[in-house]
């Protein structure tokens, strides 16, 4: 049977989601394969060069876009954030699942570029617990803090262009991840991924027959 390529899955979802404790949930627990983006944005505390971004200067995250090294970037919030071209496309050529965390523009953008990407919104059960996590997170200024908030209004428009919306309730990390899991899975056993499979079987069975018939 010829070998199905990977699957490339988008998720995006409202800051103060948790959409990167599920991420971390989906790379640990079921070995999907995680994309490390580029970005200017400076490290917050604890994050790692190489592990959580790429963290670059504005000029090295230029020269990344002229030397076609990502593909796709946008600005969120006064940052460049991007996806290295390399990682992807290697994994997708070795048949693995490989995740990208990446926010509406950039996924829209996947979207245009691989027809079979799936793309998946994270949302918390409503705005108001949405902007009480964010502010409780403590990791950003109260100006920083609004201008998510107000990124995710308009972000809101954007969900429609999603395959699917998963909520992400308050302490059940483990249930969204299996949600998402499931989607994948079923995904997979779409026909038009499998197509080879049919084909195969339409294949053997005619050998069978022939070999039955003498
Ligand atoms: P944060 O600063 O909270 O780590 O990320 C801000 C936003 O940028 C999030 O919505 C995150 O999903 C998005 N993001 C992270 N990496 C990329 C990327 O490579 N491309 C795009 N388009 N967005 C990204």
């Amino acid at each position: 049977m010829t070998k199905n390529k990977g699957n490339l899955v988008v998720i995006s979802g409202f800051s103060g989601a948790g959409k990167g404790t599920v991420v971390r949930e989906l790379v640990d627990r079921f070995g999907y394969s995680l994309s490390v983006s580029a970005t200017t944005r400076k490290p917050r505390e604890g994050e790692i060069d190489g592990v959580h971004y790429f963290f670059h200067s504005r000029e090295e995250f230029e020269d990344l876009i002229r030397e076609n090294g990502l593909i796709e970037y946008a600005r969120y919030v006064d940052n460049y954030y991007g996806t290295p071209r390399r990682f992807v496309e290697e994994g997708l050529e070795e048949g693995k699942t490989v995740i990208l965390e990446i926010e509406v523009q950039g996924a829209m953008a996947i979207r245009d570029q691989y027809p079979d990407a799936i793309l998946i919104f994270i949302t918390a059960p409503s705005a108001r617990e949405l902007a009480d996590r964010l502010a409780g997170r403590g990791t950003e200024s109260e100006e920083v803090v609004n201008r998510r908030l107000e990124r995710a209004f308009d972000e809101a428009d954007s969900i429609e262009a999603y395959d699917y919306i998963v909520c992400n309730e308050q302490g059940k990390v483990s249930d969204c991840a299996e949600t998402i899991r499931s989607i994948i899975l079923a995904e997979n056993c779409r026909l038009s991924r499998q197509a080879s499979l049919a084909r195969d079987m339409k294949k053997g069975f005619e050998e069978i027959l022939s070999s039955n018939r003498g």
